[in-house]
C-alpha cells in the first residue's frame, strides 16, 4: 500500500517543472517537508507571477489561494487541497455587507477609503481595488495605512479589530479618532454624530486562535520563565501586543527567534506550528523556544498530506480555483497596488 508521502514523491517525478507546491508557515511539518517555497501571504504572493510551473498547489486556507489566483499568470492552475480550508475571520467580513457599510458612509460625505487585510475574500479585495483602497499584511499594515489616510478622508480597516488598532497605535492615531463599525442589521454602521471626526473606522472582527491569548498568559509565562522574551502576533489583542517584548508578523518572529543571542528563552504567541518549527530549528543554539499557549487553526490543519496526495494524484484533471473575471481583475488592481507600495 502506497503511503501519502510516497504518492505525493510520485505526482513530484511526474510533474517535475510543471508543479509547484506553496505552504504557509501555519502549515504542519508534514506539509513543509513538501513545500518548494514557504511564507507569509505577502512572501508568497510575491512569488505567484514569477512561478514558471503551470500548476501551483497552495497549502493554507482559502483566501491566500484566491490571492494567488487573482495574480497567477494566464494559464496557471491555482489548486487548494482541502476547499473548505477558511479564515472564519475573513468570513466575518462579507462582499454584500462592505458594500453595504461603505455606501452608508459615503452617503454621509465622507472619502472612506477600504483597506482589507489579506486574511480576506477576493471579492472584498475587488470592492477595495473598485473603491480606490488596497489590501495589507501584517508585516506592511503601517505603511499600507499610512498610505490609506492619505487617500480620502478616513479608512475603513478590515476584517482584524486587533491589527488595525495595534497599527493605529504605531502611527499614534488618537483613540477618539476611531471608531468601530457595527455590523447589526438595520442599525447605522457608526455613530453619525462622531464620523465626521473619525479617521479610522475598524470592522469587528478577530482572528478566534490569536484572540485567545490573554495578558495574564503573558504574566504568567513571565513568571515561569524569569528572564523570558515575548514576542506575539499584531492579530493579538493591543493588551497582549503591549504586556509583550515585542510583536510583527510571521516574518518578524522569525527574525526575533533567529537574531537573539545564543541560550535566549523566548516565548512566542503565534500558531503552534511555526512556534515549534522555530523551537526545534533554534535548538542546537541553546535557545529554548516555546509557546505562550498552544494556540492551532483548525482550518490551517485541515490541509494533510493524505489530501495533498489525493489532489496530486488527479492534478490534470482537477478544477482549479476560478474568480469571475471582474472579480479577478478588480482584486489584481487592489494587490498590486500594496506589492508597488511595498516595493
Ligand atoms: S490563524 Fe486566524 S487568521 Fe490565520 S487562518 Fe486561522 S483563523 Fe484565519
Amino acid at each position: 500500500m502506497t503511503t501519502p508521502n510516497e504518492r505525493i514523491e510520485a505526482a513530484r517525478a511526474k510533474f517535475g517543472s510543471r508543479l509547484a507546491i506553496l505552504g504557509h508557515h501555519y502549515q504542519s511539518d508534514s506539509i513543509i517537508r513538501h513545500v518548494d517555497v514557504q511564507g507569509d501571504s505577502l512572501e508568497l504572493a510575491r512569488k505567484i507571477p514569477g512561478l514558471a510551473a503551470e500548476h501551483v498547489v497552495f497549502c493554507g486556507v482559502y483566501f491566500m489561494a484566491e490571492s494567488a489566483a487573482a495574480l497567477a499568470r494566464p494559464g496557471q492552475r491555482i489548486h487548494i487541497p482541502h476547499a473548505d480550508a477558511t479564515c472564519p475571520m475573513a468570513d466575518t467580513a462579507p462582499a454584500n455587507r462592505l458594500e453595504e457599510v461603505l455606501g452608508e458612509l459615503r452617503d454621509q460625505g465622507r472619502l472612506v477609503i477600504p483597506l482589507a487585510y489579506v486574511n480576506s475574500s477576493a471579492e472584498v479585495k475587488a470592492i477595495c481595488g473598485l473603491y480606490g483602497g488596497s489590501v495589507c499584511t501584517s508585516a506592511n499594515a503601517r505603511v499600507m495605512l499610512e498610505w490609506a489616510l492619505g487617500q480620502g478622508d478616513a479608512v475603513l480597516f478590515l476584517p482584524d479589530k486587533h491589527l488595525g488598532a495595534n497599527t493605529a497605535n504605531q502611527l499614534n492615531i488618537p483613540t477618539g479618532e476611531r471608531l468601530t463599525v457595527s455590523l447589526r442589521r438595520g442599525a447605522p454602521a457608526v455613530d453619525a454624530k462622531k464620523l465626521p471626526y473619525a479617521r479610522l473606522l475598524l470592522w469587528p472582527g478577530t482572528c478566534a486562535i490569536h484572540h485567545m491569548l490573554k495578558k495574564q498568559d503573558i504574566e504568567a509565562v513571565r513568571r515561569a520563565m524569569p528572564g523570558v522574551r515575548v514576542v506575539v502576533h499584531p492579530e493579538c489583542s493591543p493588551a497582549v501586543v503591549r504586556a509583550a517584548d515585542s510583536a510583527g508578523s510571521t516574518s518578524h518572529i522569525i527574525r526575533y527567534c533567529a537574531q537573539a543571542p545564543k541560550g535566549a528563552t523566548i516565548a512566542v504567541g503565534t500558531e503552534v506550528n511555526l512556534v515549534l518549527r522555530l523551537a526545534e530549528r533554534h535548538k542546537v543554539e541553546g535557545k529554548t523556544i516555546v509557546p505562550i499557549k498552544t494556540m492551532r487553526c483548525t482550518n490551517m490543519a485541515k490541509t494533510t498530506e493524505l489530501r495533498l496526495a489525493e489532489l496530486l494524484d488527479t492534478l490534470d484533471d482537477a478544477a482549479p480555483l476560478t474568480l469571475a473575471d471582474d472579480v479577478a481583475e478588480h482584486a489584481r488592481v487592489a494587490l498590486t497596488r500594496m506589492l508597488d507600495i511595498c516595493s
